[in-house]
């Protein structure tokens, strides 16, 4: 059997098997434009790659994530302008609130978590680079990107010449209707924010951002590219494009897209308004964990379906792979010597195969569910509950819930691995990455993965 992930290329439209990198494995995650709250239809996508990045942690795959803060655009401006805040402080507020609603949902954190607003410099020479290919062209102070001179534009999405030609606004001034913009003059309603260039005041397009960013902390050909199925067109065909024409190299080996969170048939989404926040679902009076729960029940590449009833149930799961969990541990810290059912880890080993198999949670989540039935935490003895513990704590990192703090007994980690976890620790205090990095790969060589979360603390997961 692999231990290789599977997932769905959209690229490819078929489920490949995913290769190993050397060195590092490179995501680049679209991330949130801090404006307002984030929904849980955006919270739907962030939680489906936070699962895809737990798996390729566990399967020893070395992840690097790097999110990116779209802190500039249309909606930041007019936010920003509104409130009479400049814009680094409105943005800054609602990065935190954004960064509270993911710790909540037990989200990992990236490894970067790179601004726009931090990385003009980075745009403009890529524009630069593309005006220097005539890839792209000025007009009244604004670049725009010429499709007609990349052939292969269209390549992700598969849509014909016409649905291509979007368009973005500002056709009056592009040569061709389906050119898209890569740097904007400054106009009155962005008041006070411009920054220079060589076409003069202005700002970056959208989709620059995440090409530049990519490239900076990735490179080019990085193992996977994520983000919801919204974004395939326009704005993963346009970071394609700029990306292999400023560098001549594939952007990504793959891209992952996640289905849509609807409300009666249609896509949650800010500008419909049928959309629910994290604090709402609190002030239901339910857990964060619940949603989170409820957001992966159904397989990311489904459009899930959205109704508060899903809210009790997913608790009540919740709590009873947490109190399953918790009965293990109690036998695993002094249950006696009787020896399991032979076919007792099956299950468990089947659920770990369901998440390599396209990251299927509500197969994985109905395994645990077998596993339970079959099996009473209470019918194994010391040695066989140790094992199963950290099979079963395996399987909550993966997922990421049920967020009850266990203390696993000693044994899962033997002191010398916790030690070199706790020198990690230490350097990661003291901002030595370069240790903190090399202690890591040491863990992994010895088939140990650390995650770190915000307050401090980390995580020991054994690899699989
Ligand atoms: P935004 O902040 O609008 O740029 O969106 C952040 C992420 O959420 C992107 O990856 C979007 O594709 C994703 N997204 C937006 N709406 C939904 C939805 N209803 N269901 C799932 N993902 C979504
Ligand atoms: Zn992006």
């Amino acid at each position: 059997m692999s231990s290789n992930l599977r997932i769905f290329d959209s690229m490819e439209r078929s489920v490949i098997d995913v290769a190993r990198s050397v060195g590092r494995f490179g995501i680049y995650c679209c991330g949130p434009t801090v404006y307002n709250y984030a929904h849980i239809g955006n919270f739907r996508t962030f939680i489906a790659i936070d699962v895809l990045w737990r798996v390729l942690k566990l399967a020893g795959y070395n992840p690097f994530v790097v999110r990116n803060i779209t802190d500039i655009d249309d909606k930041t401006i007019a936010g920003s302008m509104a409130s009479g805040q400049s814009l680094e402080e409105f943005t800054s507020r609602w990065t935190e609130i954004f960064h509270r609603d993911c710790d909540d949902l037990n989200m990992l954190i990236p490894n970067v978590e790179p601004k726009a607003t931090d990385h003009l410099p980075e745009q403009i020479a890529m524009i630069e680079t593309l005006v220097g290919k005539s890839m792209a062209y000025e007009k009244n102070g604004s670049v725009y990107f010429r499709i007609g001179a990349w052939p292969s534009y269209g390549r992700l999405s598969r849509l014909s010449e016409r649905e291509l030609r979007v368009g973005d606004g500002d056709s009056g001034e592009k040569e061709n209707s389906g050119d898209f913009v890569l740097w904007k003059a400054h106009k009155a309603s962005d008041g006070e924010v411009f920054y220079e260039s060589p076409w003069g005041k202005g700002r970056p397009g959208w989709h620059i951002e995440c090409s530049a960013m990519s490239l900076r902390y990735l490179g080019t050909n990085f193992a996977m590219h994520t983000g919801g199925v919204d974004l395939c067109f326009p704005h993963h065909e346009n970071e394609i494009a700029q990306t292999e024409a400023a560098t001549g190299e594939p952007m990504a080996k793959m891209w992952v897209h996640v289905a849509h969170l609807q409300i009666g048939g249609e896509k949650m989404s800010k500008s419909l308004g049928n959309l629910y926040t994290l604090n709402d679902i609190r002030q239901m009076g339910f857990k964060s964990s619940a949603l989170r729960h409820a957001l992966i029940a159904g397989h990311y590449r489904q459009p899930l379906s959205f109704s508060d009833d899903s809210l009790p149930s997913a608790q009540k799961s919740l709590d009873r792979i947490g109190a399953y969990g918790s009965a293990l541990a109690e036998r695993a810290n002094g249950g006696g010597d009787q020896t399991a059912m032979g076919d007792s880890f099956d299950v468990l080993a089947s659920a770990w195969e369901a998440l390599l198999d396209d990251l299927n949670t509500p197969r994985a989540l109905g395994l645990l569910f077998t596993h339970m039935q079959r099996y009473s935490a209470e019918s194994y003895g010391t040695a066989d509950a140790k094992k199963l513990l950290a099979e079963w704590m395996r399987m909550e990192f993966a997922l990421g819930i049920p967020m009850v703090k266990r203390k696993s007994p000693e044994t899962i980690a033997d002191d010398d691995i916790r030690s070199i976890a706790e020198e990690r620790q230490r350097a990661r205090r003291e901002k030595n990455f370069a240790r903190s990095d090399e202690l890591r790969d040491e863990l992994a060589a010895r088939g140990w993965c650390v995650c770190d979360s915000r307050d401090d603390g980390y995580e020991l997961n054994k690899l699989k």
